[in-house]
């Protein structure tokens, strides 16, 4: 097959300093892509898109401080596709509560960390969504309590936005990299390539 849009092998960074990173590589390079394990500001230079994994939002925020790391990475969300799943989903919204913390700020929503409770620390799902059937893995998962009117919902649960998306930015607030199927990874490196093909 020809060099075309949906052959192409896009680079997609995923961060890497804390969560579950090795999942979404995998799951990356199940969808086509070739993942980019990023530690530091420099290594965004030259990546298609990235992902940022769960994990705990207020580390990733500390290290990130830390190695000075949060203007650069305000500045690839703004311009390239980004998915956030979990802990990155929170780093992604523009307001956070529960408790308040600071963000990157870049999706029109707001996000309540470890919405559901102990009892559901960690549950697996099946559920119909605008990408399919598929499985859906929350692990003390936050809740999309609000959306701006720019953001698509593409999954939700008892009426709660779980997969969302506006412009660059796709986010979720459970677990795609642990599931068995790969759809919102493909959906995402195909959003990742139509950028690419664009820019
Ligand atoms: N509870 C975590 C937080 O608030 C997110 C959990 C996850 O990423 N699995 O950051």
């Amino acid at each position: 097959m020809a060099d075309t849009e949906q052959s192409t092998t896009p680079r997609i960074g995923v961060l890497a300093i804390q969560g579950d990173f090795a999942a979404h590589a995998d799951a990356l390079r199940d969808a086509g892509a070739e993942p980019v394990l990023v530690r530091k500001p420099e290594q965004l230079a030259g990546l298609d898109g990235l992902v940022l994994p769960g994990g705990e939002s207020t580390t990733f925020l500390k290290l990130l401080e830390r190695a000075n790391f949060l203007d650069s990475l305000q500045q690839f969300v703004k311009t390239s596709p980004t998915f956030g799943t979990c802990a990155g989903c929170i780093l992604l919204a523009k307001e956070v509560l529960h408790p308040a913390q600071p963000s990157l700020g870049v999706l029109d929503a707001t996000v309540e960390r470890n919405a559901y409770g102990r009892q559901i620390d960690s549950v697996i799902e099946n559920a119909e969504t605008k990408l399919g059937l598929m499985e859906l893995v929350y692990i003390r998962a936050p809740r999309i309590v609000k959306t701006g009117p720019d953001v698509e919902i593409l999954a939700e649960r008892d009426g709660f936005p779980v997969l969302v998306s506006q412009g660059n930015i796709l986010a979720a607030t459970f677990h795609p990299e642990l599931s068995s199927d790969r759809l919102v990874h493909r959906y995402f490196v195909d959003r990742v390539r139509e950028h690419a093909a664009r820019a």
